[in-house]
């Protein structure tokens, strides 16, 4: 048995000394990743410094249209928050899309940002393991890859980033503040998921005890117009295999700006920027949908268990905005 200090911090500037001071050491949000890992053998943390009681749960609406969300909130608060809902749909449908309803009720927004990935092989401690240990190999290239990533991979990590709400703010431009050793910081959402690289045991730039305090959402037209799709296994309770977080405007036909991101299919929550070129200033038809997937898709690379991916994510992209430009879709 391997005994684990446990402490609840009361204020943020001592939760990040006492990380900070221990390289052993892990914040704990609502505990769906750290608790699961940690009974798995993955994470192995000689003490845990509580955050739940720091004043980070606010859902502040900005006045130029914004919101900020504390790091603490719980996915099913910000989900249900009225300037969510009405002015960045599909952050609540991605966070409702996550997880079950117990789960959200638990899980944090940073706490989202930090989850780790659901490669079998990192999860089950023993096999090698590039993410969980450097140099050891990685196991699923030649494994059992079905559900890993097409964009974003290299040669030492193919695992899927399994966030959805983290997809959702990557298309709307999201940043991360963090607080830390080094003082206050702001990451753009596109620096703060790093790929695999010849590092995958590093997946955000963040040095030990630096704490996420907030995310910051902010204003753009496109967000009034968007959706996120996910496409799964099964219906609920489950990761993406692909999933679309998408917005649009759109003016006598012709689409003037895009926002495009994709989730279950990267190596982190992926900004389709190759797709947002094509889209911009295009006749908003199917021919355009299509050749915009195609394209961002064509840098994939796969495996014979996921290529099926490539082409699930491209008709997921076309349905994504198929959808959101229905004259039938009610404004
Ligand atoms: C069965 C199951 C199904 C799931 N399905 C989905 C899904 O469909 N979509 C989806 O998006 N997610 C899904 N998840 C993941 C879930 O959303 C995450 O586990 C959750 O968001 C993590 O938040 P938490 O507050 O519980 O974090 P914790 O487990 O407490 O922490 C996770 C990690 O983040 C670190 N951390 C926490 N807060 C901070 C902070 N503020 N600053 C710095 N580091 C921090 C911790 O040290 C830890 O390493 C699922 C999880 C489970 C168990
Ligand atoms: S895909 Fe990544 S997480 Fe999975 S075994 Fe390979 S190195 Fe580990």
């Amino acid at each position: 048995m391997r005994p684990i200090s446990y402490s609840r911090a009361s204020d943020v500037t001592g939760a990040i000394a006492t990380v900070t001071a221990d390289p052993t050491s892990d914040f704990l949000a609502g505990g769906t990743t750290e608790i699961d890992l940690l009974r798995q053998n993955v994470l192995q943390p000689r003490r845990l410094v509580d955050i739940n009681d720091l004043p980070l749960t606010q859902i502040e609406d900005r006045p130029d249209g914004g919101v900020y969300i504390g790091a603490v909130a719980r996915m099913s608060d910000v989900a249900e928050a009225p300037g969510v809902r009405e002015r960045f749909p599909m952050l609540a449908e991605a966070l409702v899309l996550g997880a079950s309803a117990q789960l959200r009720h638990m899980a944090t927004m940073g706490g989202n940002m930090m989850q780790r990935v659901r490669c079998g092989y990192f999860r089950d401690a023993v096999s090698p393991c590039n993410k969980r240990d450097p140099g050891s190999g990685c196991s699923a290239i030649d494994g059992f890859n079905r559900g890993h990533a097409v964009l974003g991979a290299g040669d030492s990590c193919i695992a899927t980033h399994p966030s959805d709400v983290a997809v959702a703010l990557m298309a709307l431009e999201a940043r991360i503040h963090t607080e830390g050793a080094s003082g206050r910081r702001v990451y753009a959402i596109d620096d703060f998921f790093l790929l695999p690289g010849d590092t995958p045991h590093l997946e955000h730039p963040l040095e030990h005890g630096e704490l996420i305090v907030g995310i910051e959402v902010p204003y753009t037209p496109v967000a009034g117009n968007a959706l996120y799709l996910k496409v799964r296994d099964r219906e609920s309770y489950e990761f993406a295999l692909a999933s679309v977080a998408v917005g649009v405007t759109i003016s006598d036909g012709v689409i003037r700006d895009a926002r495009l991101a994709l989730g279950g299919v990267a190596t982190k929550p992926w900004r389709a920027r190759r797709a947002e070129e094509i889209l911009r200033g295009a006749t908003a038809d199917r021919e355009t949908f299509v050749r915009a997937a195609r394209e961002e898709l064509a840098a994939a690379r796969t495996t014979p268990l996921n290529e099926f991916k490539v082409e699930l994510a491209q008709r997921t992209m076309v349905r994504a905005l198929e959808t959101l430009t229905s004259p039938e879709r009610p404004s």
